[in-house]
């Protein structure tokens, strides 16, 4: 295990571990996923509130800490540790809240996993290098707003809080954090995220460039001819020999009125339109 691998810098600002926690705005009945607990700074603030706190922590040195900065006190019956990876960890508990300091190497698999966690969270309150969580709160037309803006936005609301400086942490690490929150919608679109995925890949692989040109780009319509013809046969359609994919590609855009469009200026409700403008016509992206 090495500091830099696990992102092992502890938040040693009390006042800053204490504002995370107290954005999350804790209810005595709650439930609380902490990942990356570290010698566990945040879940001390949150086991004094939280009915049970779930940590997940990949380093069994630091899990060892946490347990014995518990051990003999009232807290140590409310807080379970989970030793693993939490990208690959299987059956977590249920939860209302995440808070996380997180390991940022892990930055979007944390996001997209909790995103697609069943049942809902209430809300996660969430530390990223700040780069990572201006793109996560970016919005459409403005210079950060991208592929992960779009994916993200798809399934929650996210707000930037606050910045946190790099002295702020043991070792001190070489990026600036920021702490956002994210609520997850509620209910969710009724959308595959494959699907919605595949048409970002697609329409932000050059963000400036119009939907027509990425569509046009080598490798698309091909891929997009593949996917129909699967879900032709999976829904018992007959192939009919004189399809030309790249005439309905073009039609489907021409009609939809986003051929010209620019994915940089495209909100989700844009993109929605125009994922399901291609569904109409039995063409998938995933
Ligand atoms: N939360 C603590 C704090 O605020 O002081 C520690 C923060 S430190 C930036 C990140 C922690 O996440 C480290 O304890 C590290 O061992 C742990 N970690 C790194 N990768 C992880 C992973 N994939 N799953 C779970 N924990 C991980």
């Amino acid at each position: 295990f090495n500091t830099e691998r696990f992102g092992q810098h502890i938040l040693k600002n009390p006042a800053v571990a204490q504002n995370i926690v107290d954005k999350a705005n804790l209810k005595p009945t709650d439930r609380v996923l902490e990942v990356g607990p570290g010698t566990g700074n945040l879940t001390v603030k949150i086991l004094e509130t939280a009915k049970h706190c779930t940590a997940v922590e990949m380093d069994p040195r630091m899990a060892a800490e946490l347990t014995k900065r518990v051990q003999g006190k009232p807290e140590q019956r409310k807080l379970d540790i989970i030793i693993g990876d939490f990208v690959k960890a299987e059956n977590l508990p249920y939860f209302d809240v995440c808070i996380s300091n997180t390991p940022y190497q892990i930055s979007s698999p944390l996001v997209f996993k909790l995103l697609s966690h069943r049942p809902l969270f209430r809300v996660a309150i969430l530390m990223f290098q700040r780069e990572f969580a201006l793109r996560l709160v970016a919005q459409p037309g403005t210079e950060l707003w991208s592929r992960l803006s779009a994916n993200v936005q798809l399934y929650a609301k996210v707000d930037h809080l606050f910045q946190v400086a790099k002295n702020n942490f043991r070792p001190p690490p070489n990026v600036e954090s920021s702490v956002i929150r994210m609520v997850p919608l509620d209910p969710p679109p009724p959308i595959k995220f494959e699907e919605f995925d595949g048409l970002t890949r697609i329409i932000f692989s050059r963000r400036n460039k119009t939907i027509h040109g990425n569509f046009m780009a080598k490798g698309v319509i091909d891929m997009l001819e593949k996917n129909w013809k699967t879900w032709c046969s999976e829904n018992n359609k007959i192939i009919e020999d004189d399809q030309n994919m790249k005439q309905r590609v073009e039609e489907v855009l021409t009609e939809s009125g986003y051929s010209e469009q620019r994915a940089a200026k495209m909100a989700v409700n844009d993109l929605l339109k125009l994922l399901s403008a291609f569904h109409d016509i039995g063409v998938h992206f995933a």
